[in-house]
This record gives C-alpha cells, sequence and structure tokens, in this order.
C-alpha cells in the first residue's frame, strides 16, 4: 500500500478510530478522519490529517468519505456497554445503515479494501451460560443466537461484508472484536463497558473517601480483555491478510469482573465493599476468545497482560478525573461549587 493512497477511518473520533488515525499518522499515510460527532467531542483530534464531520448512516455521506480513498476501515457505530446496548437495540441495529452505505459507497469508489468492526457479541448465547466459559471460536456464531440488536446487525453486516466480496469483488476483512480497553475512551456518560467502568468508580471512590463500589451482576461473570495497542496491531495485520472470513481480535485472558475489580484496587491501593446490583444489566455469563484460528492466520495474538493494560487506562482515567475536579475547583462559579467537593486526596 502507497504511502500517498488515502486511509478512510470511519468513526475516527472514538476510541478505536482515534488509535487508529494515530497509528497510521505515525507511519506517514494519509488519513481522512471522519465521525459523526462535532470535533470538539472526538477523543483524540490531529491537525495534520483530513479531519470531517458526516453522518454516516446517508449514502451521499458515506461517498463524500470514500472519494480518491484506497482503504477504508470502519469503526463508526452507535454502540456502547452493556448499560448502553440492553436499552437502545433500535439505535444499535440502525449502524445498519453505516457500514451498508459504506459498503456501497466503497465498491462504487473502486476502493481496495474494506475492513468491518464486528464484535463477539455476535457469538451464540446458548455458547456462553456457564462463567467457566469454553472460549469461543469462530465457527460458534452459527447457528445464529447473538445479542439482540447490536449482535444481530454486526452480524447482518459481516454477511453484508462477505456477499459485497463474493459478488461485487470488493475485498473485505472482519474483526470479531473481545471488549477493548485503553487511554482516550469512554468513561462515563453510560456508554462506557466494564473496564473503565471500574476504573471511573474506584478513583471516584477513592478521591471522595467513599468505602464502597457497585458492581452490576454478581461479579462472577467473566470476560477477556484486550488493550488497545493490541487491538489496532491485529487490526491493520488482518486487513493486510490474505484472509477473508471473520477472525477474533481478542485476548484470551479470561477473568471474573470480581478479579478485574481486585486489580483495579490493588492499582489503586484501596480496597472497597462491594454493592452487587443484580438487576443492572450484566449481559452473558462467560465469554473468552479462542485464538486457534488468529495464530494461525496472523502467526500473532494479543499479548498485553490485563495487569499492565489496566494500570495505563487506570492513570489516565484518574487524570481526566482529577484534571477536571481542579478545573472546577479554580474556575466553577458559586452553583456549581455548591455541588462538587473536593475530597483531601484531590489536593495532594
Ligand atoms: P466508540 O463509540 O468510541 O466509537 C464509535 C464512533 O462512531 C463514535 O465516535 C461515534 O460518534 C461514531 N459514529 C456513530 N454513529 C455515526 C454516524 N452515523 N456517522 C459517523 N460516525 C458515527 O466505539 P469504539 O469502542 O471505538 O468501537 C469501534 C468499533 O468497534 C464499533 O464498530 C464497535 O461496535 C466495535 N467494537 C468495539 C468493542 C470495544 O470493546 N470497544 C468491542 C467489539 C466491537
Amino acid at each position: 500500500m502507497s504511502k500517498n493512497n488515502r486511509i478512510l477511518v470511519a468513526g475516527a473520533g472514538g476510541f478505536i478510530g482515534g488509535h487508529l488515525v494515530k497509528a497510521f499518522r505515525e507511519d506517514g499515510f494519509h488519513v481522512r478522519a471522519v465521525d459523526g460527532k462535532p470535533i470538539s467531542d472526538w477523543y483524540q483530534l490531529f491537525g495534520d490529517v483530513e479531519n470531517l464531520t458526516l453522518d454516516l448512516k446517508s449514502l451521499e455521506a458515506c461517498r463524500k468519505a470514500t472519494e480518491e480513498v484506497a482503504l477504508v476501515y470502519n469503526l463508526a457505530a452507535d454502540m456502547g456497554g452493556m448499560g448502553f446496548i440492553e436499552l437502545n437495540k433500535g439505535a444499535c441495529m440502525l449502524s445498519v445503515l453505516i457500514n451498508t452505505h459504506l459498503l456501497i459507497a466503497a465498491k462504487d469508489a473502486g476502493v481496495e479494501r474494506f475492513f468491518f468492526s464486528s464484535s463477539a457479541c455476535v457469538y451464540n448465547g446458548d455458547k456462553q451460560k456457564d462463567p467457566n466459559v469454553t472460549a469461543l471460536k469462530e465457527e460458534d456464531a452459527y447457528p445464529a443466537l447473538p445479542e439482540d440488536g447490536y449482535g444481530w446487525e454486526k452480524l447482518f453486516s459481516e454477511r453484508m461484508s462477505r456477499h459485497f466480496r463474493e459478488d461485487f469483488g470488493l475485498v473485505t476483512r472482519m474483526a470479531r472484536y473481545h471488549n477493548v480497553y485503553g487511554p482516550n475512551g469512554t468513561y462515563k456518560g453510560g456508554r462506557e463497558k466494564a473496564p473503565a467502568a471500574i476504573c471511573r468508580k474506584v478513583i471516584e471512590a477513592k478521591l471522595c473517601g467513599n468505602p464502597e463500589i457497585e458492581i452490576w451482576g454478581d461479579g462472577k461473570q467473566t470476560r477477556s480483555f484486550m488493550y488497545i495497542t493490541d487491538c489496532v496491531k491485529g487490526t491493520r495485520m488482518l486487513m493486510e491478510s490474505d484472509f477473508a472470513d471473520p477472525l477474533n481480535i481478542g485476548s484470551s485472558e479470561l477473568v471474573s469482573i470480581n478479579q478485574l475489580v481486585d486489580i483495579v484496587e490493588e492499582i489503586a491501593g484501596v480496597k472497597l465493599q462491594r454493592r452487587y446490583n443484580l438487576s443492572a444489566p450484566k449481559g452473558v455469563n462467560g465469554r473468552n476468545s479462542d485464538n486457534t484460528l488468529t495464530r494461525e492466520v496472523l502467526g500473532w495474538e494479543p499479548s498485553t497482560s490485563l495487569r499492565d493494560g489496566i494500570e495505563l487506562t487506570y492513570r489516565w482515567i484518574y487524570d481526566q478525573i482529577r484534571a477536571k475536579a481542579l478545573r472546577f475547583q479554580h474556575g466553577a462559579g458559586t452553583r456549581e461549587r455548591r455541588h462538587i467537593q473536593i475530597a483531601p486526596a484531590l489536593s495532594q
């Protein structure tokens, strides 16, 4: 791939998209970064790439985004953690418009390769009932029983990407990401996923001197979590590979949510009382990535340990919360000041 050719990153204002733009830019590629959010809300913004705000649900916007582009990376979707996807199934399914219109526009524009960011939420729910889960192989997506809403959209869009390759000759690649985490992602507001949410809750408890943390579910549910640098590396390797079917890009280090809380508490140097909210959305009981095929195809698998990745994520979220609190402390109006108590730990 020549560095003169343009790469489109759709969803560039989001978590994974922002990191992809950063990586391509550092390697000297010509990047077009597109997101539906106003540029002021992007997680990472680089002044030396082409930044566009476009709602990619429309075909017209997708045609504009794919003009004179050689590679398309589609990271754009209306998504979030369990708290979001369980309560916004219609919104999640509407992301089908983004991938569909991007595929049409990419085909018509003669794009060389197209990447679709799928998810482990496509896997059959019956295979994820036990916390002592058998790791999921790519074939476990069928017979289809994916996560309602979000997972169905991903499975359908995988299928559509495949048929654009078979019927129209557009080269497509599909990654099934398993929970991705790291700095410069969502950590508050309702769309955050478990690692960022737990870091935030532990930090807030520590800074406010609160002895308790709320955990969604009974804490025994298991997952694997992939650090963002592994995600970016796997994404680029898959795009460059000859492999045309969906492939797991995920860590195989399985932990329970309780173990994840242990790690965050240890990094924070606190021990909190756990209050389990059994009525909160918690997703499937157990999910892990079987990386046999990934190793075979890419000769690689994610390797950042959860402890190392969480430490970096914790530090970043801590800095965000602390900076925000200090900004309020120094600049907030009287009304805001009444609602914000800066704990002693913040001033240290
Ligand atoms: P994110 O929410 O941080 O980023 C998605 C971006 O897409 C957002 O910035 C959003 O504004 C943008 N977007 C939404 N609708 C749009 C539209 N109509 N037009 C243009 N932009 C639009 O999410 P992320 O964590 O970076 O995820 C990226 C991709 O990876 C998504 O497809 C997601 O489903 C998939 N994925 C992520 C994870 C994970 O753990 N983060 C796991 C599995 C799959």
